[in-house]
């Protein structure tokens, strides 16, 4: 960009939807000059928000009598290039506006205009006056001799909170000082790291097995150049290890790692394993910060203070200043994907960012996406396998059980109840594993067949005993249970179906003498409430547990001997091309639980369809097998990863203006892909699988195409249509690239 003349017109990205930046006259400018990146102040309508400068020109095409002033500026250090990069990447990637995209990637405080400043604390040390101090010279004085004789322990300082927790007060602090003997600076919370790699673990690492040692090697010599690498390994083959060893290489370099999990993963068993290994600052991500903590962690990440960072789906746009690596962790977990707003998926944002970094990236899984698998096999990432447990016991495999035509009770069938049995007799924990939260999926009339139905969804309400309610999954819609039938008025309603409460209650009706755990996100609202019953699961006695997916991810449960799936037909046969995967990668997890420690593990899945010819090469080949299989299904289907898909949503309270709209869009753009001789393919309209969800209608065109450029390219003009079609303005609709779920 010439610099010749200074600029006079800045553009400037909002927090605004519209895909286009706002231009205004520039002012006196900070210290280094207008430059991409500055945040300023900017009049908006009658308010004033916080922008990000993005261009500064010398022209604009608002004519210049409208053109107002920014503000202020806020900075005079701009927010990186490489990370304006990724945002500008990732709105142009995903057809987002720009200034929405920033907002997103940016902490709460930053966008209400905070400085770019760590918060600090005032840390006291002694004087080499305090230092030299002979012990009984304050023998007058015996509380400021204590002070003394506690900083004297902690040479790197003590903060004033800490001080004052410990019972001393301001007036002995100030004594001190006005005697010189010690004094107080701003430190920002999160330190920098100690400088010599030597000091780097606070205790030293495992000793890698044959293949994981032969993985981190590969890994090693990728470290200088963008290698993207699929770590595949069994669950529990030590691929945690793995990352450890090299972020440690890393780290030593003097680099930062950036680590990403699943949110369901990010527990402090996980956070903690990485806090005990390394001696420098692990800062942790996550939706449970306070804004000043995210603040802190933010730029301690920016400012190269925090070598490693560790966080869910958002971290990703956590700035780095010497980025080195970006790890992955269960790369084929559905939450890296952002399902609302900014429809983003951190696994794809994550290989963008290290392309342009020219660092490493690596994507772990014992259950790799399609996605990733097939860029395996093109060669496009490495393929790294781990095949072994590091304990002693293969994974367990799954033994389907079929549950056509048998009693139950809470939902099991007597083979697997004395299954239960046997194990708990054993000394052993059991883990069942069931997909529902609530006492029932419904209520149900005995007389006339009616069944509990959500008024503003095509869903049914779940019936809860605590409380006692019936509720919707998929809107907040709650209810009294009724006294009789609203249909027939007759009194005999009856549960149907089993949720964790009465699977739960079924179990302690057949196991009176066993303590059961139920762990759902009813029974672990709070976080400590979770973490304390975990603990008491690990005390290792026999017991059951009850859970939905929250207990079958990342956690080590190494008493857990038997595992039983209730009922693993609830996800197979949903109409989404991807619910075999990722009932698949459900299956494979809960069963990774089973047989992690001292014992060989069980998995018992009950099924109506035990001939299933996937769910019987799952059980009898493995996640793998299944994987090549569904991987050339994939393929003959043009379907991803062999074909790329946007869906275009659009819902409104009104079912007709939603119909007239979806079919004049579908119109419009099979129009304008006739007179380009598109490639794209164009499917739809349709309703969505859940036409009425939250009392309005849903329905969705499908974008299809053999080349990304081309999808992107008819995306990018349906969105310019729908922004200048008039009847779009009462209609919500949003433009969903790479769709992981057509619902
Ligand atoms: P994954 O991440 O693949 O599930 P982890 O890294 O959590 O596996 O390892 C599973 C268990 O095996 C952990 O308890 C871990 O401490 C242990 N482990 C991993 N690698 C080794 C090793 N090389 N030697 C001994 N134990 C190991
Ligand atoms: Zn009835
Ligand atoms: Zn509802």
């Amino acid at each position: 960009m010439p610099t010749s003349s200074p600029a006079t017109i800045l553009g400037v990205a909002l927090p605004s939807p519209l895909r286009r930046l706002f231009d205004y006259r520039a002012i006196a400018p900070p210290p280094g000059g207008w430059r991409p990146g500055l945040r300023v102040r900017a009049p908006f309508g009658r308010r004033e928000v916080v922008g990000i400068v993005i261009e500064c020109r010398a022209h604009s095409e608002v004519p210049a009598s409208r053109l107002k002033p920014v503000a202020a500026w806020l900075d005079d250090t701009p927010l990186p290039a490489d990370w304006l990069w990724l945002c500008h990447f990732t709105a142009r990637y995903y057809q987002h506006g720009l200034g929405d995209t920033l907002s997103h990637a940016l902490p709460g405080l930053l966008r209400q205009g905070r400085p770019l400043e760590a918060r600090t604390r005032e840390t006291w040390r002694l004087t080499p006056d305090g230092q030299s101090l002979p012990a009984e010279a304050l023998a007058r004085a015996p509380r400021q001799a204590e002070l003394l004789a506690m900083l004297r322990q902690h040479p790197r300082g003590v903060t004033t909170p800490a001080i004052t927790a410990q019972g001393y007060a301001r007036a002995q602090l100030q004594a001190l000082t006005d005697k010189g003997l010690i004094h107080s600076d701003e430190q920002p919370l999160i330190k920098a790291p100690p400088p010599a790699p030597e000091r780097l673990l606070a205790e030293p690492a495992l000793t890698l097995n044959g293949e994981q040692a032969q993985v981190l090697g590969r890994l090693h010599d990728g470290l200088e150049r963008f290698t993207p690498a699929l770590l595949h390994g069994v669950t529990g083959s030590g691929k945690t290890e793995v990352y450890l060893q090299l972020i440690e290489a890393v780290v030593a370099k003097g680099r930062q790692a950036l680590v990403l999990v699943p949110e369901i993963g990010l527990t402090p068993q996980t956070l903690a394993r990485f806090r005990k290994r390394f001696r420098v600052p692990v800062v942790a991500l996550h939706s449970g910060l306070a804004d000043g903590e995210r603040l802190d962690a933010w730029l301690a990440a920016l400012q190269g203070r925090a070598p490693i960072v560790i966080g869910t789906r958002s971290a990703i746009f956590t700035p780095l200043a010497r980025p080195g690596v970006i790890i992955v962790d269960e790369e084929h977990d559905g939450s890296l994907k952002q399902q609302e707003g900014l429809r983003y998926h951190a696994r794809d944002l994550a290989v963008a960012r290290a392309h342009h970094h020219g660092i490493p990236v690596l994507l772990g899984s014992a259950t790799p996406s399609l996605e990733s698998l097939a860029k395996a096999h093109s060669g496009h990432y490495q393929h790294l396998r781990l095949t072994r447990r590091a304990s002693r016991h293969a994974p367990a495999r799954l033994e389907l059980i079929d549950t056509r035509g048998r009693p139950r009770r809470g939902g099991l069938i007597p083979p697997v109840i004395e299954a239960i049995r046997q194990t708990l007799a054993a000394g052993h924990q059991v883990l069942v594993f069931i997909n529902r939260r609530g006492f029932a999926p419904t209520l149900a009339c005995e007389t006339c067949g009616w069944l509990a139905e959500c008024r503003h969804c095509d869903a049914r309400l779940t019936l809860h005993r605590q409380p006692h309610l019936l509720a919707c999954h998929h809107c907040d819609h709650q209810q009294p249970l009724p006294e009789a039938c609203p249909q027939c008025g007759s009194a005999d309603l009856r549960p149907l179906g089993t949720g964790t409460e009465r699977s739960e209650e079924s179990l302690a009706g057949l196991f009176p003498e066993v303590p059961i755990y139920r762990i759902d996100r009813d029974s672990t609202r709070r976080k400590e409430a979770f973490e304390s019953l975990l603990s008491e699961v690990r005390r290792g006695d026999a017991a059951i547990l009850v859970g939905t997916q929250m207990l079958a991810k990342g956690h080590h449960l190494p008493h857990v001997t038997l595992v039983v799936v209730v009922n693993a037909d609830a996800g197979l046969y949903a109409s989404d091309f991807r619910a075999m995967e990722q009932s698949a990668q459900l299956l494979e997890q809960v069963a990774g639980r089973a047989g992690r420690a001292e014992h060989p593990g069980r998995v018992l899945v009950q099924t109506q369809h035990s001939d299933d010819p996937q769910l019987t090469l799952l059980a009898s080949r493995g996640y793998d097998a299944l994987a090549e299989r569904l991987l050339a299904e994939r393929r003959a289907a043009a379907l991803p990863p062999y074909r790329f898909l946007a869906l275009l949503r659009l819902e409104a309270p009104r079912e007709e203006a939603v119909q007239a709209l979806a079919e004049q869009a579908a119109e419009a753009l099979r129009a304008w892909l006739a007179d380009q001789a598109s490639e794209v393919h164009c499917l739809g309209p349709v309703p969505a699988p859940m036409e009425r969800r939250q009392g309005r209608y849903h329905m969705q065109l499908m974008l299809s195409a053999e080349r990304r450029s081309r999808l992107h390219e008819a995306g990018a003009w349906l969105i310019g249509w729908l922004e200048q079609c008039r009847e779009a303005r009462r209609v919500r609709w949003s433009l969903d690239i790479d769709p992981q779920t057509l619902s």
